[in-house]
This record gives structure tokens, C-alpha cells and sequence, in this order.
């Protein structure tokens, strides 16, 4: 690297970027003074030093902090440039000092909550629904976390002197209800706010902005963005970050750095996919909302991607039905997907503790994609045809009425 550029471009002190342009830029501001274009992919599971004097001391500073080490990376474990790259652009969307990345959202959701139980602090406040291996986890109590569920306005009563995190995701994966985040934050007191922000992406809310402490990601959906990174990531202050790059680091859940790569390119077009997605989904909800066929449609006013929607017929019958949309778990690629909660995502969840959270067994959610609205609604409604045996197919159906009640009928 040429550091005797005389202007050196220094990110720190540069005036605060738009959104979009950190979603090109962030993770890659040193890219030209070195004559790079893209960026470099760094497979190096180590690093060679001839100072070991000098790699005790970086070790054991990283023991004390979990800073990441200053200088050339040591070992794959505590850390890779190139996975560094796609946490600062996270960090920088998001709007916090820091990100960690993990080998996918669970590992993310694991690191979290090793890091507060390593502090005696096992309780757990979360508010369902959650995405469901999220809601499994700890109810199951996989990593000795002890969990209450609550409503939202029952988060202050339920913390103790042991609680360690309030969880909650807003919108909901899968009915999309919405929370308010900054009252929750609020009730949280001193004890961190988790909101997972899978679903809404930085683009359309930043949770840290709300009171939020802790923003958690599965990057396998939006920020990956095409179906084929597996990846997670808890964007946060300094001072967490640097107990989860130690969680990290002793248990291994660690993000391969093509992934990385594959995450930062990603998160280059993360803002046009969101939009237009969006709108298709927008546009979607609207045509749902007016078809007799669909009970209730849910779509938060936060706006996004994601769908959900109650059908009069099998919701069987819908997901067998559609040619266009892939009938697939998983969420937030280029494709449009479609899946039965109550069947697949949200298997897991006990049945009472899935209905009580509002995951009716009629509901689908769909996430839309980048195809065109009418082809994906041309598939929908085909796929609703097949449920329309007792639907009320003579009634007065008026495709172009307003979207009024639309509000209602959203989020919780
Ligand atoms: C998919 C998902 C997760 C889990 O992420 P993985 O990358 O599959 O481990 C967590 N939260 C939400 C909201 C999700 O949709």
C-alpha cells in the first residue's frame, strides 16, 4: 500500500455518507490507494510472523478486549480482512461503531447469548413471534438461557437482576407484526435490546436509531440477497463486539471469507433490491387485498419485501400451485419464495405457543422478489384458483378498489 499518497483519503473524517452510497462505498474505502477495483479475497487460514514476541502481546490484548488485532491478521479464527470489509459496511448501514459476522444468523443469535450467560446474566425477555429456530432455541434452553415470554408491554414487570437480553424482531417473521421499538427500549432499562432487522434491512429502519443496542441479522436473506451465502451478524457498539469476536473465536462459528465477499457485493445493491421489491410487494398486497379468495392479508407499515396473507382454501392447495414463485423456506433472494409457516419455518414452535403468536394455520408468507408484478401475480392467482372451491368466486370483485383498511389490517 502507497502511504505516501499526499491525499490520503481518510474515512474517519469524512462528512456522514448516504445510505446508498455507504452500501457501495463502506468496506472498500482503501480499495484504490492500493490499485484494487474489487475486493481481494483472502483464503489464508494464517498469517506468518517472525515476531512472536509481538503476536503474545497482540493475543493478549485481544483477550482482554476482543479488539480486532492492529496490523496483519493472525489466525482465521480471530479474524479475516475480508470479512472485515462487509462488517464495516454493516456496521455503516446500520449505523453502529461495529459489526461481527458469524457462519450464519443462528450463530449470530448463539454468540449473543453465550456472551451474556458467560456474565451470570441467563434470563432471557422475548416477545413472539420469532423466527422459529430463534423461538426453539430458547425455549429449549439449548445454551442454558432461561427464557420469558412476554407482550410487549410486559417486558418492564418481567426483567431480574439476571436478565441479560430483551429479544424481539419487528417486522415479525412470519405474521410481520410490528413493534415499537423505542418504547421497548425504553422498558429495557439498562438491559440490552436485541431487534432482529432481518426482515425490514437497514433500508427501511435502523433499530440503533430506536434505543436498540444489539441489531441482528440472518444475512443469508436480504443482505446476501441471492440465495446462496449462509451467514449472520450482530451489528452493536464496540465494547459487545468485542465480546462476541471472543465468543467467536472460542467456539468457531466463523464466516468463510468467500462469503464475505459474496455478503459485501451483496450489500452493494441491498438498497435498489429492497425498493423495488418493495414495491412489488406493495403492489401485491394491494391485489391480495381486494381477492375474496384471502382472508386477511398482514404487510407492516414499515413497508419491505416480505408478504403474508390467511386463505379461505387449503393454503396446501397454494403452495402446490405455484409455478413462478418457488415454493421454498428462506427469504430475501432476487426469486420470489413461498412457504406455509404452521408446515415448515415455524414447524418447531409448539402448536399452542405458534397459534397464541398469531401463526394462523392458514397464513403463507411470501417473499417477493425482482420479477414482474404482474407475472407474479399472474402465479398467485393461479395458485389461489386451486383454493377457490368454497370461495366466494360470484362476489363483487373490484380489483382497483382502494387500499383503505390496508393499515388495519397490517402488523399486529
Ligand atoms: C432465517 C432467520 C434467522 C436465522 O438465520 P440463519 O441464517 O438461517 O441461521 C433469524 N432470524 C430471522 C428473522 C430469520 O428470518
Amino acid at each position: 500500500m502507497n502511504s505516501a499518497s499526499t491525499h490520503a483519503y481518510d474515512p474517519a473524517r469524512t462528512t456522514p455518507r448516504a445510505l446508498d452510497t455507504e452500501a457501495v462505498h463502506a468496506g472498500r474505502d482503501d480499495l484504490a490507494r492500493q490499485g484494487l477495483h474489487a475486493a481481494p479475497i483472502d483464503l489464508s487460514t494464517t498469517y506468518p510472523s517472525y515476531d512472536s514476541r509481538g503476536e503474545a502481546a497482540r493475543i493478549d490484548t485481544f483477550a482482554v478486549d476482543g479488539a480486532e488485532p492492529e496490523g496483519t491478521p493472525i489466525y482465521g479464527r480471530l479474524g479475516n480482512p475480508t470479512v472485515a470489509r462487509f462488517e464495516t459496511a454493516l456496521a455503516r448501514l446500520e449505523g453502529t461503531e461495529s459489526a461481527v459476522a458469524f457462519a450464519s444468523g443462528m450463530a449470530a443469535l448463539s454468540a449473543v447469548l453465550l456472551a451474556r450467560a458467560s456474565m451470570g446474566l441467563r434470563h432471557v425477555v422475548a416477545v413472539r413471534p420469532l423466527y422459529g429456530c430463534s423461538d426453539h432455541l430458547l425455549t429449549a434452553g439449548l445454551l442454558g438461557s432461561e427464557v420469558t415470554w412476554v407482550d410487549p408491554a410486559g417486558v418492564a414487570d418481567a426483567l431480574r437482576p439476571d436478565t441479560g437480553l430483551v429479544m424481539v424482531e419487528s417486522p415479525a417473521n412470519p405474521t410481520l407484526a410490528e413493534l415499537d421499538l423505542r418504547a421497548l427500549a425504553h422498558s429495557c432499562g439498562s438491559v440490552p435490546l436485541l431487534a432482529d432487522n432481518t426482515f425490514a434491512t437497514p433500508v427501511l429502519q435502523r433499530p440503533v436509531e430506536q434505543g436498540a443496542r444489539l441489531v441482528l441479522h440472518s444475512a443469508t436473506k436480504y443482505l446476501g440477497g441471492h440465495g446462496d451465502v449462509m451467514a449472520g451478524v450482530v451489528a452493536c457498539d464496540e465494547e459487545f463486539a468485542g465480546r462476541l469476536r471472543q465468543i467467536r473465536f472460542a467456539t468457531g462459528g466463523v464466516l468463510h471469507p468467500l462469503a464475505g465477499y459474496l455478503l459485501l457485493r451483496g450489500l452493494a445493491t441491498l438498497p435498489v433490491r429492497v425498493r423495488a421489491a418493495s414495491a412489488t410487494a406493495a403492489e401485491l398486497v394491494r391485489r391480495l387485498d381486494a381477492d375474496p379468495r384471502v382472508a386477511r392479508v398482514h404487510y407492516p407499515r414499515v413497508g419491505g419485501a416480505m408478504i403474508a396473507f390467511e386463505v379461505h382454501g387449503d393454503p396446501h392447495d397454494v403452495i402446490a400451485g405455484v409455478r413462478l414463485i418457488t415454493p421454498a423456506v428462506s427469504l430475501g433472494s432476487v426469486d420470489s419464495l413461498i412457504q406455509h409457516p404452521a408446515s415448515i419455518s415455524h414447524r418447531i414452535v409448539d402448536e399452542t405457543d405458534r397459534r397464541g403468536a398469531g401463526v394462523s394455520d392458514r397464513l403463507l408468507r411470501m417473499s417477493v422478489g425482482l420479477e414482474d408484478v404482474d407475472d407474479l401475480w399472474a402465479d398467485l392467482d393461479g395458485a389461489l384458483g386451486a383454493t377457490a372451491d368454497t370461495a366466494t368466486m360470484g362476489a363483487d370483485v373490484d380489483a382497483e378498489r382502494p387500499v383503505a383498511g390496508l393499515g388495519a389490517a397490517s402488523g399486529r
